[in-house]
């Protein structure tokens, strides 16, 4: 058999691209699915929508997805935001949607549901949350892209915002998530590579309430879209590497009107009490396989014990020092991996502060 070879259709594809819509707009209807990943399928509509209201509800086979058994397998779409869709352009747009079971319950892996109950709640505290979304780029074999194939590159140090070849891979999938982003209207702040060679992290916001999960979800999305087409695997594993090189988290920033004020750091001296009371509740929901990146090593705390401290990058908790020195502002919950839901991070920091619905 010949070996396949790899053929770029790009310039192909752009003839097709640009032909007439008509009139029709192509809304790519987004959910999450069971496993932390993204699904899509694309509808035909005939105008522009206005508003997300104007959308229809939609339905897909959840037995494909682990979302729903064979002998009952819809799952309902409803959107929830639209964004502007980078790919396909023009009046295109891409749709958010949650997920929802036949007997008009959430599905079980419908997260935001609960976190946007909690978000409408507590809506007078005005909590604003800043996501830090760490991952590692990875060839198609699952080994870090750029790497030596089964070996490895010179120790850490040079690569945390690196400049130059040898000290930074994959620039140009980085550059082209960045501008699509931008384009879709996701609030992204900012972006540097890693101490980890092939590790990058995107900054996302500062958002309030529910719009926090929304964006970076997004952001997941056209982060695996865009690597796709540059032939490159998108991993949120927390602990991709063993050994000696840092793991992948979310850190998640947060303030509240209380923080902001006068007499903020006050404030966020109560919110570590409560977060400290609840922090094995907190672990169960800050991502899969946390445990491995969570030693006490490589500029984390150790997961068995709830710490803070102004500047300290090795707590559970960091306070900045700009923050202590103003009194007044955000702290940086340092636990989260890679690969947790920010519904759930953002729900479960607002329950904890404020209590249920
Ligand atoms: P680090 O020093 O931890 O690497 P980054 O600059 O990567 O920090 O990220 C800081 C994050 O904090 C950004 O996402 C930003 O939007 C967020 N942030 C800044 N101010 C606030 C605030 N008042 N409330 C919540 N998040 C904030
Ligand atoms: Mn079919
Ligand atoms: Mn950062
Ligand atoms: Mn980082
Ligand atoms: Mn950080």
């Amino acid at each position: 058999m010949a070996e396949s070879t790899t053929i770029s259709n790009t310039e192909n594809l752009l003839k097709y691209m640009s032909l007439d819509q008509r009139g029709h707009v192509q809304a790519e209807y987004i959910w999450i699915d069971a496993i932390g990943g993204v699904r899509t399928k694309t509808k035909t509509l005939f105008k522009a929508p206005t508003s997300v209201d104007e959308l229809p509800e939609w339905n897909f086979d959840g037995s494909s997805t682990g979302q729903a058994p064979g002998d009952n397998s819809d799952v309902y779409l409803r959107p929830v935001a639209i964004f502007p869709d980078p790919f396909r352009q023009g009046d295109n747009i891409l749709v958010l949607c949650e997920t929802w079971d036949s007997d008009g319950s959430p599905n079980k892996y419908n997260y935001r549901h609960e976190a946007a109950r909690l978000m409408e709640t507590h809506a007078k505290e005005g909590f604003w949350f800043g996501l830090e979304q760490e991952y590692t780029l990875l060839g198609t074999d699952g080994w870090p892209y750029g790497w030596p194939r089964g070996g490895f590159p010179g120790s850490q140090g040079p690569y945390y915002c690196g400049v130059g070849t040898g000290k930074v891979y994959c620039r140009d999938i980085v550059e082209a998530h960045y501008r699509a982003c931008l384009y879709a209207g996701i609030k992204i702040s900012g972006i540097n590579a890693e101490v980890m060679p092939s590790q990058w992290e995107y900054q996302v916001g500062p958002c309030q309430g529910i719009e926090m999960g929304d964006h970076l979800w997004l952001s997941r999305y056209l982060l695996h879209r865009v690597a796709e087409e540059f032939g490159v695997k998108i991993s949120f594993d927390p602990k991709p590497i063993k050994g000696d090189w840092n793991g992948a988290g979310l850190h998640t920033n947060v303030s509240t009107n209380g923080t902001r004020g006068d007499g903020g750091m006050k404030v966020i001296e109560g919110y570590m009490k409560k977060l400290e009371a609840r922090h094995n509740e907190h672990i169960a929901v800050y991502g899969e396989g946390n445990e491995e990146r969570l030693t006490g090593r490589h500029e984390t705390g150790s997961i068995d014990k709830f710490s803070y401290g102004v500047a300290d990058r090795g707590g559970s908790i960091r306070i900045p020092r700009q923050v202590a020195k103003d009194g007044k502002g955000y702290f940086e919950d340092r636990r989260p991996a890679s690969n947790a839901c920010p519904y759930q991070i953002t729900g479960i920091i607002v329950e904890t502060l404020c209590g249920g619905i």
